[in-house]
């Protein structure tokens, strides 16, 4: 599904920020990037989202290589991608399901307003229901924990039926107990929906939990890949 090769990056007041980065992501997946603050583990994430261009190497996400994708095609190549993040990024004005909704009214098949409205409507309330929120609909994220918030933000982030669900310290701001949910969730949508999960930390109990495969990185090189139960001897 992500397919990474001898990939380097470098910022102009910054090089070798990723040296010779290679790694494969099968579909279906629950694949971990662990590493240090500074690592360069955001900048991979923007890599493989499009948000940033390497300079050498080759990064494909389903055949497809990220920086041949213009404008027009990165849009539409980024619906393939969800993320959520450490910070929600919730819209705070908003209700649980104007959240939820928006990314469905963004990319909404233009036609009869009223049939519309109601698939939006019916998609939103799957999706609420799939991350176990449904009482929530009318809240605003102030009234959510943070727990809560993270499934509204996985909620709005599996709207559009991505392929592969990207989470970038989604669970550092979270207690070790709702760590433990949010990572039951995500194991628990990997296995109903097949979607691939990258899961990008710095908290090894994190990849110990739910990562089939894990990719150590440092100083932006990769120290150790491969199945975790090979990697983490003591489970
Ligand atoms: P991590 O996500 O693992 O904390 P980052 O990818 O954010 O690591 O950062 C890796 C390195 O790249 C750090 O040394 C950071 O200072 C540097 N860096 C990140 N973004 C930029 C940028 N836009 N310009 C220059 N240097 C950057
Ligand atoms: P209508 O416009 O007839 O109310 P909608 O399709 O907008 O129909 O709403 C269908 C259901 O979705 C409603 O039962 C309502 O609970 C929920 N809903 C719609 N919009 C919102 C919203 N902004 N906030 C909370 N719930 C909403």
């Amino acid at each position: 599904m992500i397919k990474i090769n001898g990939l380097s990056k470098s910022y102009e007041n910054n090089i070798d920020v990723l040296k010779d980065i290679s790694i494969n992501i099968d579909d279906g997946e629950i694949y971990g990037i662990i590493g240090h603050s500074g690592a360069g583990k955001s900048t991979l994430l923007r890599c493989i989202n499009g948000l940033e261009q390497y300079n050498s190497g080759s990064l494909t996400v389903d055949g497809q290589e990220v920086s041949d994708l213009t404008g027009k095609e990165l849009r539409v190549f980024r619906k393939n991608l969800g993320m959520i993040f450490q910070s929600f990024n919730l819209l705070e004005r908003k209700t649980v399901y104007e959240n939820v909704a928006l990314p469905l009214q963004v990319w909404r098949e233009k036609g009869n307003r009223k049939k519309e409205k109601e698939e939006i409507s019916k998609r939103v309330h799957e999706l609420l229901e799939l991350v176990g929120l449904s009482d929530k609909l009318k809240s605003k994220p102030k009234e959510l924990s943070g727990g809560q918030k993270q499934r509204v933000a996985i909620a709005r982030a599996l709207a559009l039926n991505p392929k592969i669900l990207l989470c970038d310290e989604a669970t550092s701001a979270l207690d070790p107990k709702t760590t433990k949910d949010i990572l039951m969730l995500l194991s628990d949508i990997n296995k109903k929906l097949g979607i691939t999960i990258v899961i990008v930390t710095h908290q090894m109990e994190v990849i110990k939990e739910v990562c089939e495969k894990v990719a150590l990185i440092d100083g932006g090189k990769i120290m150790a890949e491969g199945y975790a139960k090979d990697l983490f001897l003591n489970p």
